[in-house]
Order: C-alpha cells, then structure tokens, then sequence
C-alpha cells in the first residue's frame, strides 16, 4: 500500500522550512569596515588578499597562490601558465561548468572528454587513459559536487604519460581524497567564489600550486603580465594576459568565509551524510546512491542520485515533479546535457562562428562525434538533492521519507 502523493492531492511529506539563514555576518563585516580606512583596494599588497591567503594556506598550503575575480579566471589562469601550443589538447569531464573549459578555448586549446564513473560522478581513470592522444598534455579533474576524484590514479596516469594534472576545486571545498585536501594531488589547483559554492564573495577564486615551473609567473598570468614586485620595470608584458585580479572588497568577505569554512563543511557533511544514511536504511529497488568511498571526505555541494528507470512506472522528470510536490527540494539531473553537446561546442562556435584552431588544420576534433553514454545516462536519470548547511535533521528526514514515499509509489 503507497501513500496518496502531495501531487494526487495527499498529505505533503516535508513540512519544514530553512531557518533564517545568514551567509555574511559580523566576521565579514569587521574585515569590510576595517578595509575602509585603507588607503588602496588594490590587491597587490593588500591585506585582505594576503589575509584571504593566509586562510586559505591553513587547508591548502600550496606555495604560490593567486586571487581571481572569478573560478573561471582561475582555471584560465592555470591554463595559460602552461604555455602550451595551440591545438594542444586537454582532457576534462562532459559533467561540468563552462569555467572548466572556456580558458582552455580561449588560449587556442581543445578540451577532450573523458567519460566518468557511473557511481562517483568523476573521471574515470580508464577513460582519461582512453582518451590521451598525442597532443594531449594536461588533465583537468572535476571534483563534481563535493565528491573527491580519483587523483591517485589520475596523479599516476599524469605521471605515466608527462601530462600536466590540474584539479578544479570550484565545487569540493574542504573535499578530501584519503585524508588530502583536493587540489594537493596535482600540480595546479582552482577554486570558485561564486555566490553558488561552499564558501562565497559574490565572485572570486584561486589558482594556486607547488609547482616551480608555474608558480613564479601565476600572478602575471592574471595581470595583465605586468610585474607588481619589479626589479626593472613593471609595464613591459611579455606576452598577452587578461585581467583577472580580485580586488580588496571580495578578498575581505572570501577571508572571512575561508574562516569559517570548516564549520560550514561540517554542516554540509552533517546534512549530506544524514540524508543518504537515510535512503540507504529504506533500501529503495531502483535508486542508486553515490558512491562515497570511506576513507573519503565528500563535502556535499549538492546530491546527485540515479533512478534505475526500467524500476519505476514513470520518467525521471514525473517523479521528479512528485518529489518537489511533497516539499523536497529536488531538481531533474544537474546540467541539461553533457558540455559537448551545447551549441557553442556543437557549431564549434567559438570564435564569430568559427574555430580558427580547426580552419588552421591544428585540430581534428570535431564535437559533434562525442559522446560519453555515461555521462549522458547520469543526466538523464538522475535527481539532484539540495543540500542546504541549515538543514535541520527533522527536515533532512523528511526529505528522505518524501523521496521513499515517491520511489515505491511509482515503483513497477
Ligand atoms: C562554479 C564552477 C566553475 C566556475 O566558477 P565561477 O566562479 O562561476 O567562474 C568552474 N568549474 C566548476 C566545476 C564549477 O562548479
């Protein structure tokens, strides 16, 4: 016997609302108003970008580090430092946000697709090594809603083959892959501000790295190429970069949010680990959770689970809709379709219509041939979980008895 859904006129299964819930408060306040009394908010020398470091190097202890005005900026960044000729290739997940890619675009590069684990949501490491051609040099690893990838294989694999393995963050701060930080396995890491993410200035981000071939010129690479420590002279760029500097008002509140970041974990991991904790004890036939490996921190940016669909009566998007009736918090899959698929890369619409790198002759690859099954079924089956730091437990509980109350009414 199933319940009647809130959708066929029952009762709704989540009667709990987010408590009043404030992001900013009097920590970035005190940063903002003593920022006022300096004399510049430029970001070189400045306190709140140093402060913004210093809290950033207590997880990421990472040598060199630059601030961003966004996480775009910062994976164009890490790009650009390669110093990589054009056409050359750069493996990524078809699961991901535009700033993964676009400066791999803009510096006359070609992001490549690996598929991803069906479970993890992550590279696949046997996927990424499919996927490595002669002109593939680097890697860039997805840490996709709070999960950590694999990057001890995806370290060894950038090892075996001489690739660059840059890591983006932008979605799993404080995420960690057997007890490291993400963003420490490989040799450049990215981290997003944006008002969406863990931690938040509005927008904002990081590159940062270890690595001596890269480090020394990071700032450069988003300033214009200008050097703000000259020894000679300051404007004389040898090459061409963009402007992505983050100026003093962002650095302050993303210093005060870095302050804070390990409670506001915390409170993602409490409700993320709750509510699967839930799903998996009412053992629902047909939903798949995520695979969550334990020696693992998965920090919950969002949760991501599967319907079998040959399991239930209706499609994805219909118990989707039942989902959200009953007062959950619920959205179809997470991005419409994997990023090859959108027109820009459909049309190689790049450039006013055109991608000069494939009218050159210096790629071959053509974007409509790909396709990663994976990543499409992921998209196609999939329910996205919002996973909000002030969830209560009772709500996080509903939540849970809504999605089991939808899964076995429409359980074939
Ligand atoms: C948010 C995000 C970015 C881009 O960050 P912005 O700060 O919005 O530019 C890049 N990659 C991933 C995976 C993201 O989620």
């Amino acid at each position: 016997m199933s319940q009647t859904l809130a959708l066929h006129g029952g009762p709704k299964t989540v009667t709990a609302t987010l408590p009043p819930h404030h992001r900013w408060g009097r920590e970035e306040l005190a940063r903002l108003t003593a920022m006022v009394d300096q004399p510049s908010l430029f970001y070189s020398k400045g306190p709140q970008c140093g402060a913004l470091l210093e809290e950033f190097r207590k997880t990421y202890p990472l040598r060199w580090a630059f601030p961003t005005s966004s996480g775009t900026a910062a994976l164009h960044v890490a790009v650009a430092a390669l110093q990589l000729p054009p056409g050359s290739e750069i493996i990524t997940s078809p699961i991901t946000d535009m700033g993964s890619v676009i400066g791999i675009l803009y510096q006359q590069l070609v992001p490549t697709f690996a598929d991803i684990d069906p479970h993890t949501y992550n590279l696949d490491p046997a996927a990424v090594r499919r996927a490595i051609t002669p002109k593939t040099r680097a890697i860039m690893a997805v840490h996709l809603a709070g999960a950590p990838s694999d990057n001890a294989a995806l370290a060894a694999l950038a090892r075996e083959h001489n690739l660059i393995l840059i890591e983006d963050c932008a979605q799993s701060w404080g995420a960690q892959f057997r007890g490291q930080p993400v963003g420490l396995a490989g040799h450049i890491a990215c981290y997003s501000f944006n008002e969406f993410k863990h931690v938040s200035c509005g927008d904002g981000g990081i590159v940062a790295t270890n690595d001596e071939r890269f480090g020394p010129t990071l700032a450069k690479w988003g300033d214009k190429f200008y050097d703000r420590n000259p020894t000679a002279d300051a404007r004389n760029p040898a090459t061409l970069a963009p402007n992505y500097r983050m100026s003093e008002p962002q650095a302050a509140v993303a210093a005060a949010q870095l302050g804070k970041l390990p409670a506001i974990i915390a409170a993602h991991i409490r409700v993320g680990s709750r509510l699967l904790a839930r799903l998996q004890q009412a053992a629902l036939p047909g939903v798949a959770l995520p695979a969550i490996d334990p020696r693992d921190t998965h920090t919950f940016w969002f949760c991501l689970l599967r319907l079998v669909p040959a399991a239930f009566r209706v499609s994805r998007d219909e118990f989707c809709a039942a989902l959200v009736a009953e007062g959950a918090t619920a959205s179809p899959g997470y991005i419409p379709k994997p990023v090859y698929r959108y027109p820009v890369f459909q049309n190689h619409n790049f450039f006013a219509g055109s991608w000069p790198l494939r009218t050159a002759g210096l790629t071959a690859v053509d974007y409509r041939q790909v396709s990663c099954p994976v990543a499409e079924a992921i998209l196609a089956d999939s329910i996205s979980l919002r996973i909000h730091p002030a969830m209560t437990d009772e709500h996080v509980d509903q939540t849970a008895d809504a999605f089991a109350k939808v899964a076995r009414h429409f359980a074939k």
